[in-house]
């Protein structure tokens, strides 16, 4: 499942292959988007994901919204290339440099880009953990405001009301940087705790983005053991590491399963006694 950094990065590259570049044709097969075949120009003023939903801003006034779920799929071929594939082609839009193409995805929608926020899955999720005006100030207040302090972390992390774009790994791997476990609480934390969580939601979400989903900190791993080559290949600090050594203590990372969803823990560096 893609979490809100690698949705950012799918909206990368739309943004370079096609915001502000003539599009030569563009066709559109999904129900709700079928009047806009009919349009002889089209241009894409902005492309923006908010956590796992893509956002097409176009120059006639209107969005189209997708939200990729499991199965939705971009891709990014030569004009001339045929794709093969036995995906429903939903959208494509051609340039002179290339050809994109979203395959599959169900879920979308064309709104007033005015009225964006109507969108049933975007009313409903809380600030999106990369967009820019989403500080660690606003992650703390919403960390301490009376409807998420006394939840379990494991289970507000994952809720996309509270902060959106966190999914599963980034779950694991902001607990473990945070020093805390999935069964502590804010209201049960110090200001510092807080405040700590609230500074590794923000950076981890933005090293996960920038490192291609691989959430280890190579800078302070450098700082640690002085060579960073033996860890290059590693993605994660305890995510999918069940039975492996904590890089920081030696302990034994286990598994923990939550509403059927997996929890990596490091018992000594998170305090947790199962
Ligand atoms: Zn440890």
């Amino acid at each position: 499942m893609p979490e809100g950094p690698e949705t950012k990065r799918m909206v990368d590259a739309i943004s370079k292959s096609l915001v502000g570049k003539k599009i030569i044709s563009h066709r559109f097969f999904h129900e709700e988007l079928l009047h806009l075949n009919s349009k002889s120009q089209l241009t894409i003023i902005d492309a923006l994901s908010k956590s796992k939903a893509i956002i097409l801003r176009l120059d006639n006034g209107y969005s189209i919204i997708s939200h990729n779920q499991l199965y939705g799929k971009w891709t990014f071929n030569l004009p001339k290339t045929v794709p093969k594939t036995n995906r429903q082609l939903r959208i494509e839009f051609i340039t002179e440099k290339k050809a994109v193409r979203l395959w599959s995805a169900t879920d979308i929608s064309l709104y007033k880009s005015e009225h964006e926020n109507l969108h049933p899955y975007l009313k409903k999720i809380g600030p999106d953990v990369l967009d820019i005006e989403t500080t660690s100030e606003v992650i703390i207040r919403r960390l301490q405001n009376k409807k998420y302090q006394n939840r379990a972390l494991g289970s507000i992390l994952l809720d996309q009301s509270f902060i959106s774009g966190i999914g599963n790994y980034l779950r694991s791997e902001i607990l473990f940087f945070s020093e805390l476990n999935h069964n502590q609480k804010s209201s049960m934390l110090n200001d510092k705790q807080n405040e700590k969580l609230s500074i590794v939601i923000k950076e981890v979400s933005i090293r996960a983005y920038k490192q291609k989903g691989k959430t280890i900190d190579f800078i302070s791993i450098g700082n640690t053991f002085g060579n960073i080559s033996n860890f290059k290949r590693m993605r994660h600090m305890v995510f999918s590491r069940e039975g492996k050594p904590c890089l920081l203590c030696s302990d034994t990372i286990i598994k923990v399963v939550q509403s059927s969803r997996r929890i990596y823990v490091c018992p000594t560096c998170q305090n947790y006694k199962n």
